[in-house]
C-alpha cells in the first residue's frame, strides 16, 4: 500500500439501516474526514449519540451534506441542532442539499426552534451538479441522483495528484533552500546564481495521490452512475433489498445488492461500500449476491472506518 503523503480520507459510518433502525444499525449517516475538514453526510434519528459512541464528537462538525429528503436522512437534524444551540460550541453550520431536501429542513428547524432566528447559524447551500468545493488538496463535486422525489444528490471526494519534492536532488543540483524550491514545486522552471537552469522534472519525483471517494444515497438506477464513479478508490451505494425481490426495489426507487455490484464492476471501482441495509435480510445474503458479481464487496457496519487511499 503506498499512502499519499498522509492526505487521504477516512470514512466512517455511522448509521447503515435502511427505513427503520434496527438492533445492531441506526439510521442513515456517514462522515468523511480529509485534514481539518469534517462532511457529515446524512443525519438520520439518531445520528447524535452515534457521533459520540463513534468517538467523532461534535467538533468542527460545520458542514452537512444531505443526499435527500426523506425523514430516514435527515430528522437527525432536529435533536443535532438543538444540542449544538443548547450545549455545544458550534455556532455555525453550513447544510447542503437540494431545494426539497433544504425545504423540509427549514421546516423541521421551525418545529425545533419556533419562528424567528435560530439560536445558532445555520446557513442552507442548494446544491447543483458540478464542483462544490476546493481546495490545492482535494476537491468535491456533486452529481444527480435518481430516486424518489426531488433534490438526491451524490458526492465524489477527489484527492488532487501532487509530485514530491525531491529534497536530495535539489541538494545535488544545488537549489538553494528557499523561493527557488517553492518555484518548482509550482511548476516553474528557476535560473541559479551561476546561470543553470533547473526545470520541475528534475526534482519532482512521480505523481502520488489521487484518492476517490464515490458516495451515493438513496437510488433507484445504475445507468447515471457509471460515468461518475469510474475508477473509484471506493464506492459507497444503498443496496436495500436482493434481487428477488427486483419488482419492490423499482417500486421504492431502490438498488438491489446485485444492480450495486454491476455498477461497481462496470464503474471499475477497486472497493464496493454497501449500506442502507435492510432489517428483511442478513448480511452475508447481502454479501453473497454482490460477492458473486464483484468480489471486493463489503456491508458496512455502524462505526466502521476505512482509509481511502489511490492504490498505485
Ligand atoms: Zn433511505
Ligand atoms: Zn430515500
Amino acid at each position: 500500500m503506498c499512502a499519499a503523503g498522509g492526505s487521504m480520507f477516512e470514512l466512517v459510518f455511522l448509521g447503515t439501516s435502511a427505513a427503520a433502525p434496527s438492533i445492531r444499525r441506526g439510521l442513515s449517516s456517514a462522515m468523511v474526514l480529509h485534514k481539518e475538514y469534517r462532511f457529515l453526510i446524512d443525519c438520520g434519528e439518531g445520528t447524535q449519540r452515534q457521533l459520540l459512541q463513534s468517538g467523532l464528537g461534535f467538533k468542527r462538525l460545520d458542514r452537512i451534506l444531505l443526499t435527500h429528503g426523506h425523514l430516514d436522512h435527515i430528522l437527525g437534524l432536529g435533536g443535532l441542532m438543538s444540542t449544538f444551540a443548547r450545549w455545544e460550541s458550534v455556532d455555525r453550520v453550513e447544510i447542503y442539499g437540494g431545494l426539497w431536501p433544504l425545504q423540509r429542513v427549514r421546516a423541521l428547524m421551525q418545529v425545533v426552534f419556533g419562528e424567528g432566528e435560530p439560536p445558532i447559524d445555520i446557513q442552507y447551500v442548494e446544491l447543483s451538479p458540478g464542483l462544490l468545493m476546493e481546495d490545492e488538496t482535494f476537491e468535491l463535486s456533486v452529481f444527480p441522483v435518481s430516486h424518489r422525489g426531488p433534490g438526491c444528490y451524490g458526492f465524489a471526494f477527489r484527492e488532487k495528484e501532487k509530485r514530491p519534492f525531491l529534497v536530495e536532488r535539489a541538494e545535488a543540483l544545488g537549489v538553494p533552500a528557499g523561493p527557488e524550491r517553492a518555484r518548482l514545486v509550482r511548476g516553474e522552471a528557476v535560473t541559479l546564481a551561476d546561470g543553470r537552469t533547473v526545470t520541475p522534472d528534475e526534482v519532482l519525483g512521480e505523481a502520488v495521490g489521487g484518492a476517490k471517494l464515490v458516495h451515493v444515497g438513496d437510488a433507484g438506477r445504475t445507468d447515471n452512475l457509471v460515468e461518475v464513479a469510474q475508477g473509484a478508490d471506493a464506492l459507497v451505494t444503498e443496496a436495500t433489498y436482493l434481487d428477488e425481490e427486483a419488482d419492490m426495489a423499482r417500486k421504492f426507487g431502490h438498488l438491489t445488492a446485485a444492480q450495486a455490484a454491476r455498477l461497481a464492476a462496470e464503474a471499475g471501482v477497486r472497493q464496493l461500500i454497501l449500506t442502507h441495509i435492510s432489517r428483511r435480510y442478513s448480511d452475508k445474503q447481502v454479501l453473497d449476491e454482490a460477492r458473486q458479481i464483484f468480489p471486493d464487496t463489503d456491508v458496512a457496519r455502524d462505526f466502521d472506518r476505512y482509509r481511502i487511499i489511490k492504490q498505485h
